[in-house]
């Protein structure tokens, strides 16, 4: 339930926008009441085209790290503030520039597409970038010969690579969400709730994976609840896209597929959730903390960016 104080602050931060020609950008595992005063919500792809193309001075991310930086490198000229900095990833941060670089001299000649979710050193480091949305069609566009080497989600790179049988070599990162959930605690949801949809992010474990009826990124998976006929579904991706599910179609039901090790039978990005309403209203007043990058690094990173981006947009992605 929303506060006095909530709304007070919300009614702070809409006035800064204004004054300040601000926008909220906001990743769907975002609490509801963020996504509710964002500009625009969405997943890495749309945030991505939306933080390039947009006549606002100052990008208040609302989402974590790497998000923000992508947001600088597209649009180095404009502020972004991203609310508190302690918003990592466990996926980013599970590939390090250092051991990467290693890697890739491990692994010559191959193609090297990064996840979104990286650090922007490892973006500069790479040839072309990808997200959950785009992932498979960035590699079928490449010649059928070409070799490639993946990172850092190992989860995300296997199911590519079975979709497309390419020749890739593949970074062994993971997502502390979506590794997590119960396989277990999943197939006793089904069998309590036989209609349910089971509904998985490629980020998901083999075992998770096998059992979905839908796999798909964050903003397939609320697609498919949108279009399709069923009336429950077994989320397996952080819960927070939950509320853009209900706002579409409230009278549908949606699980949360458990995590393996909790009690309370949802699963949360820790560091998503570092951002609050009260920190937008200070980091918009304040104007900190900034997102800065290292200039070469900062234009080295906008190459492989602007691929995916024009690789996306020939697809109509
Ligand atoms: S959900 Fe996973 S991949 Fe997404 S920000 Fe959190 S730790 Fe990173």
């Amino acid at each position: 339930m929303k506060t006095q104080a909530t709304d007070q602050y919300i009614d702070e931060i809409k006035r800064l926008k204004a004054q300040k020609n601000a926008i909220i950008l906001a990743h769907y595992y975002q609490t509801g009441d963020i996504q509710d005063i964002a500009d625009f919500v969405g997943d890495s792809l749309a945030l991505s085209q939306k933080a390039a193309s947009n006549s606002a001075d100052i990008i208040l991310f609302a989402g974590v790290r790497f998000m923000a930086e992508t947001a600088k490198i597209l649009a180095p000229e404009k502020k972004v503030l991203l609310p508190d900095l302690n918003a990592g990833c466990s996926l980013a941060n599970s590939c390090k520039a250092s051991d990467f670089e290693k890697f890739l001299k491990e692994n010559p000649g191959r193609t090297v597409i990064s996840y979104v979710n990286t650090n922007a050193e490892i973006k500069a480091l790479s040839d072309i970038i990808c997200t959950s949305s785009n992932a498979v069609q960035i590699v079928e566009s490449l010649p059928p010969e070409e070799k490639i080497l993946f990172a850092p989600d190992r989860n995300l790179g296997n199911y590519v690579l079975n979709k497309t049988g390419r020749d890739m070599v593949i970074w062994n990162g993971t997502c502390h969400v979506h590794e997590e959930f119960s396989l277990e605690a999943i197939i006793r949801l089904k069998r309590e709730n036989p209609d349910a949809k089971i509904i998985v992010h490629p980020e998901c474990e083999l075992p998770v994976r096998m059992v979905a009826d839908f796999i798909g990124s964050t903003s397939s998976l609320l697609q498919f609840t949108k279009k399709d006929t069923g009336n429950c579904y077994i989320v397996a991706t952080e819960a927070g896209i939950i509320h853009q599910m209900k706002k579409a179609n409230p009278s549908k039901s949606y699980i949360p597929a458990p995590p393996i090790d909790s009690t309370c039978g949802c699963s949360e990005c820790s560091f998503m959730k570092l951002i609050t309403i009260e920190k937008i209203l200070n980091c918009l007043k304040n104007e900190r903390p900034e997102i800065n990058i290292e200039k070469e690094i900062l234009i080295r990173a906008q190459r492989p960016i602007m691929r995916m981006m024009e690789i996306s947009e020939k697809l109509g992605l």
